[in-house]
């Protein structure tokens, strides 16, 4: 496989961008921002990233203290920059926000509970040297996960798969881009956002690494139930028309209901020379064609919800605060990032 880096060990290495999207994580996030400070200056060590690499933390609108730590941990560590949401906009648009500002060679996304174990990066970071511009992290396991959350995400992965939807199997928003898939991604105008399947839909090399899903470092689950299904129902209008094939499917369904009543109606008519074709032989059509209608409605509104959310082209989020963006990179190291940047090999697709 070709490399990214220089083989001759003349180029520095790549850098590296840590997005981590926050939602009232005041209980972990100064251990996280420990760990991957930690794992950041390791795979430094290791000659694996370069100096100028950079954690993102984005405050999604939090209610709790998240956006003050954060802010004292910018101050503190020339390595990570703050980001702020004017307001909570739901863990996709955070996460598009801290990508957006981000101008590494390479990006990481990870939850603030740091679940998806961060040590995993460093195989990722490797799958990126060796030519791939995608790098999917893939939970084999997910014994900390309550059974219900289990059940529920991996009977939706076989939905979306039944549905024709492209989706890496029990991958969430855990994965590596290189700076190109970013900003092909970052082109994608739609407001609703379903990550893991507009990444997909790139297409350039990508490969996924695997590893067992942790215990969250504390706090509770800031995806409820109801989160999670507007997340999968997004993925489902998103990135599929079956719903609106089945409209059809009903709808010859209840034909061919109706035929049979009809027949019954008019054999009920015919034969026995008493019967006056009675209430429920009406009545059983009528609600049934009415509840299909109804359902057929909605399905159908659904899609226009989401065509009327689009035409709008209303901006995702609005940037309250930055702090530490632009502080930090000695000189020198900048004109080192810049040689890292030259000397990164071209790959196939480039060509
Ligand atoms: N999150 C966010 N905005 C929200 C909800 C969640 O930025 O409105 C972040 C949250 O802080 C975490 C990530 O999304 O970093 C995933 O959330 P969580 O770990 O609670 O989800 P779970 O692992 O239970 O699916
Ligand atoms: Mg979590």
């Amino acid at each position: 496989m070709e490399s990214v880096i220089d083989p001759s060990g003349v180029c520095p290495p790549p850098s590296l961008a840590i997005v981590v999207p926050c939602y009232n994580e005041e209980e972990v996030l100064s251990d996280s921002a420990e760990e991957l400070l930690n794992v950041v200056a390791g795979l430094e060590a290791d000659g694996r990233i370069h100096a100028a690499s950079k954690i993102y933390f984005v405050d999604d609108g939090s209610r709790d203290a998240t956006w003050p730590i954060m802010q004292h941990l910018a101050q503190e560590n020339p390595r990570i920059v703050a980001v702020a949401l004017s307001r909570n906009r739901g863990h996709q648009n955070a996460l598009y926000a801290g990508l957006s500002q981000t101008s590494e060679d390479m990006v990481v996304s990870i939850d603030a509970d740091l679940q998806d174990g961060p040590e995993n990066i460093a195989a990722m970071i490797d799958a990126f040297s060796a030519g791939n511009e995608v790098v999917f992290g893939v939970r084999t396991e997910r014994e900390t996960d309550t059974w219900f959350k289990r059940m529920t995400a991996e009977g939706y992965y076989r939905v979306m798969q039944r549905l024709g939807v492209d989706l890496v199997f029990n991958h969430a928003d855990f994965r590596l881009m290189s700076r190109r898939a970013v900003d092909t991604l970052l082109e994608y105008p739609e407001t609703n956002l379903f990550l893991r399947g507009m990444v997909r839909e790139l297409g350039f090399r990508s490969t996924s690494v695997s590893y067992a899903r942790r215990r969250r470092l504390a706090g509770e689950s800031k995806y409820p139930l109801r989160r999670m299904l507007s997340l999968a129902w997004r993925g489902v209008t998103a990135y599929s028309i079956a719903p609106l094939r089945a409209i059809t499917v009903l709808g010859l369904l209840a034909g061919t209901v109706s035929l049979v009543l009809i027949a019954w109606v008019l054999g009920v008519k015919i034969f026995s020379g008493s019967a006056v074709p009675g209430w429920a032989s009406i009545m059983v059509p009528v609600l049934f064609i009415g509840s299909v209608q109804l359902l057929c409605l909605g399905v159908i509104g659904e899609y226009l919800g989401k065509i009327y959310e689009e035409v709008k082209r209303r901006p995702r989020y609005h940037l309250r605060e930055v702090v530490g963006h632009f502080q930090s990179v000695p000189d020198s190291s900048r004109n080192d990032r810049s040689i890292a940047r030259r000397c990164l090999v071209r790959l196939p697709e480039d060509i």
